[in-house]
């Protein structure tokens, strides 16, 4: 696990450093443009963000990362305890919050809960071959690219992929999609099915003569 550290006052920077490095992989910066230029080209699993910066408030950086899109997790480490501070950072994206001074047992402890759910989040994703589902972002993907399906497909594929390599019965498809007690052979799911096939390609979705459907993971 690499992490970011971005704080600047000097003691603090080599105490967080020294308590951390045994357990992580660590880089420490001590201004938002160096952050900044670290974060472009290194891969970290979190970081550790001071708010007041000699170039600028950890918050608006914080702010620009999530609006590009970074998903990785963020603890904010910071002397303002003030609850509008604490509210304003977590709504901006932090995961969680920290005020200084902290004990050394309660930071390691709250970096292990923000990794776990960054790995918890990694297996959130659902795969078959090269069609996979993300739970956080509801969102199909094909050979990793986006894809878009209408709602009624988009149902059908989700009870698939999370029973892939097993038979869907017809009827469990159709109350996903009409609710219970609704007629199972009406062809509406075979028209979802033919316009779901088309998209994600024919040969993954098998029909099991008499049972259903299933989805191949090969
Ligand atoms: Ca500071």
């Amino acid at each position: 696990m690499y992490l970011l550290l971005v704080e600047d006052d000097l003691n603090l920077g080599k105490a967080l450093l020294k308590l951390l490095q045994p357990h992580y992989r660590m880089h420490w910066v001590r201004s938002l443009q160096a952050a900044r230029e670290y974060m472009a080209v290194a891969d970290y699993d979190a970081v550790l963000l001071d708010l007041g910066l000699p170039d600028g408030d950890g918050v608006e950086w914080l702010h620009t990362l999530r609006r590009a899109g970074a998903q990785l997790p963020v603890l904010i480490l910071s002397a303002r305890d003030a609850l509008d501070d604490r509210v304003r950072g977590l709504d901006t994206g932090a995961d969680d919050y920290l005020v200084k001074p902290f004990e050394a047992d309660e930071l390691l402890a709250r970096i292990r809960v923000l990794l776990r759910r960054k790995s918890g989040a990694a297996q959130s994703r659902l795969t078959a071959g090269d069609l996979s589902f993300s739970a956080d972002h509801q969102q199909f993907y094909l050979h990793d690219e986006a894809i878009d399906l209408p709602p009624k497909e988009y149902q059908i594929l989700a009870v698939l992929i999370q029973a892939r390599d097993k038979t869907v019965s017809r009827e469990r498809l159709s109350q996903q999609l009409y609710g219970l007690g609704q007629g199972t052979d009406s062809n509406t799911l075979d028209v979802h099915m033919h316009m779901l096939r088309k998209i994600v390609g024919k040969e993954r979705i098998v029909t099991v003569r008499g049972l259903g459907y299933r989805l191949l993971s090969q």
